[in-house]
């Protein structure tokens, strides 16, 4: 049976716009990919991707550099369009999108060959020394790329190069309210020398994410909301696709009694604000110990009263609009929520209407509970909701008690404890004494546990995701008969018994014993009407 999303799918004459979030300036209309069409460019990235893995990755490596000159020369271009099509400052944009990007291309152009090589696999049995084995990386053939809005260039850039460096064919399907930025991605690939059958992108909604996840794919990347992630897992289980899931997050602050308040505060207040709240990795909950409470809400408040919310075009710009409405209702509705079951609303907690109709101010959050929307639903939206603590069991206890994983952050002035406690959070990444930043570092795995997602991106992890392992292994005797093979009978299981004896019985005389009797073996095979 077609679900609904597969029935839209087929449907041409769906659109989609992008539109500037700040001021409502439409800035284009596509009309979404329908299912043929997806299925065609998959079918084009299929018959373009042997010649691609072919080429070797050094050459790959070669275009990559190409890409990062590139775009190095068109980085306040290239900011300026994702902070006309998101939203987010201009200079937010410059770090979070092209600087991450520039690195992510420093570290495979470093890295990947290295990672990629071939890893001898040496044997301890003693039965299969004679074997040479490795592991063998192969591309996959063509990746899928289901990205989200909030980090509309750097999430469709890192997981493309990755793949791409690996010898895959990659299709990227970028969320329909980005789609000029995954365009201008296209754009900087095909002009650094990546053939156009070899990165693809197709624009379009849920239906056309639905169609690439549907179509001939090899393996499947999605970032983006718990609740799509689930649904492609479920369309992805049915045909044994392989995925990396990369999904939303709750992330819990812990600011520990040693803690340096000021400076615990200016991590919050950035880390629950940047990008208007709306990063997987942002501050989601706070949890500050007793002593420190009172100065610590005071210290965010005041820094939260310094920030100026705006178009992300004016360089004096701290905090841009939402991306949608939408967005908006969500994070009101879980503020009034709050306010509702007692909550005291220290700063923000309003539309600003006379900025545009996505401002939302950024809001500061006192005693919030556990129970509350704000404390366990991904907010998305610039609210720090702050609650107590009495100890750091009670600390940990607090940050595991959400359904997601994806970061935390502990913060001390002790580095030995808060890299203590950061083992015992359920967390893809635990951060001590900074928040958000480990996405720009490119040589770290990137990814959750729990309901936050499965796989990882970035780093070496990330690579690894882009690739099939095959197993390789020769026998160094060909000319030889295998002693496990038939042959079986007494002389021969008393020869097994030795070796076995030989490698693992307790105390010399035992082994010694055992290697005597496994030696038979080594004289060749005996055939059953050969032993009298
Ligand atoms: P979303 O799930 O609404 O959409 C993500 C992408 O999936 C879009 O391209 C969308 O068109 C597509 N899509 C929607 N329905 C689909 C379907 N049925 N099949 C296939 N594709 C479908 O998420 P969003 O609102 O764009 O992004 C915000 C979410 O992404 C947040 O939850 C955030 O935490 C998460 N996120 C996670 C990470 C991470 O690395 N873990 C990074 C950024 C964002």
């Amino acid at each position: 049976m077609l679900t609904d999303l597969q029935i839209a799918a087929n449907v041409s004459g769906r659109k989609i716009a992008s539109v500037n979030p700040a001021t409502g300036e439409l800035l284009r209309e596509f009309e979404c990919a329908t299912e043929p069409e997806v299925q065609a460019t998959v079918e084009r990235a299929r018959v373009a991707q042997p010649a691609w893995a072919e080429l070797g990755i050094r050459r790959r490596l070669d275009l990559v550099s190409k890409f990062q000159r590139l775009l190095h020369q068109k980085k306040s271009e290239l900011a300026q369009l994702v902070t006309r099509e998101a939203g987010k400052p201009y200079v937010e944009a410059l770090l979070t999108e092209v600087l991450v990007v520039l690195d992510a291309a420093r570290f495979l152009i470093e890295n990947a060959y290295r990672m990629l090589r071939d890893d001898p696999v040496p044997h301890g049995n003693l039965a299969m020394k004679t074997k040479s084995g490795h592991l063998v990386r192969e591309p996959y053939g063509v990746i899928g790329i289901i990205s989200p809005w909030n980090y509309p260039f750097s999430i469709a850039a890192t997981d493309s190069l990755a793949a791409l460096v690996a010898g895959n064919a990659v299709v990227v399907k970028p969320s329909e309210f980005t789609s000029l930025t995954a365009m201008e991605l296209a754009s900087l690939l095909h002009e650094a020398g990546i053939p156009e059958d070899v990165f693809q992108v197709i624009v379009g909604d849920g239906a056309t994410g639905a169609a690439l996840t549907n179509a001939a794919i090899d393996k499947l990347v999605f970032t983006g909301s718990v609740s799509t992630g689930k649904r492609i897992a479920q369309a992805a289980a049915a045909r044994l696709l392989p995925v990396v899931l990369e999904l939303g997050g709750k992330d819990p602050m812990l600011v520990l009694d040693d803690a340096n308040v000021e400076i615990a505060a200016s991590g919050a207040v950035w880390g629950a604000f940047v990008n208007a709240g709306q990063a997987c990795l942002s501050v989601e909950r706070c949890y500050v110990h007793r002593s420190l409470y009172e100065p610590f809400l005071e210290a965010c408040v005041r820094k939260t009263g310094e920030l100026r919310v705006g178009n992300g075009t004016d360089p004096e710009t701290d905090i841009g609009p939402l991306i949608r409405e939408r967005q908006l209702r969500n994070v009101e509705s879980q503020v009034e929520d709050a306010r509702a079951q007692g909550a005291r609303v220290l700063a923000g907690g309003k539309r600003l209407p006379e900025l545009g109709a996505n401002f939302y101010a950024p809001t500061v959050l006192a005693d919030a509970t556990p129970g509350m929307r704000i404390m366990r639903e991904e907010t998305f939206g610039p609210v720090l909701p702050v609650t107590p603590f009495e100890s750091d069991e009670d600390a940990v206890r607090l940050a595991n008690d959400s359904e997601y994983g994806l970061a935390a952050s502990v913060w001390t002035s002790d580095r030995t404890r808060g890299e203590a406690l950061a083992r015992r959070v359920q967390a893809g990444t635990v951060m001590v004494n900074d928040v958000v930043s480990c996405f720009g570092i490119s040589e770290a795995p990137h990814g959750g546990v729990k309901a936050s997602g499965i796989g990882r991106s970035h780093g070496r992890l990330g690579l690894e995701e882009m690739v099939r392992i095959k197993y390789l292994d020769a026998d160094r005797l060909p000319g030889v008969e295998k002693v496990w093979w038939y042959g079986y009978g007494k002389n021969f299981t008393r020869q097994m018994e030795g070796l076995l004896d030989l490698q693992f019985a307790r105390g010399l005389g035992r082994r010694l014993r055992g290697a005597v009797r496994a030696a038979g073996a080594l004289k060749g095979k005996h055939r059953r009407s050969e032993i009298k």
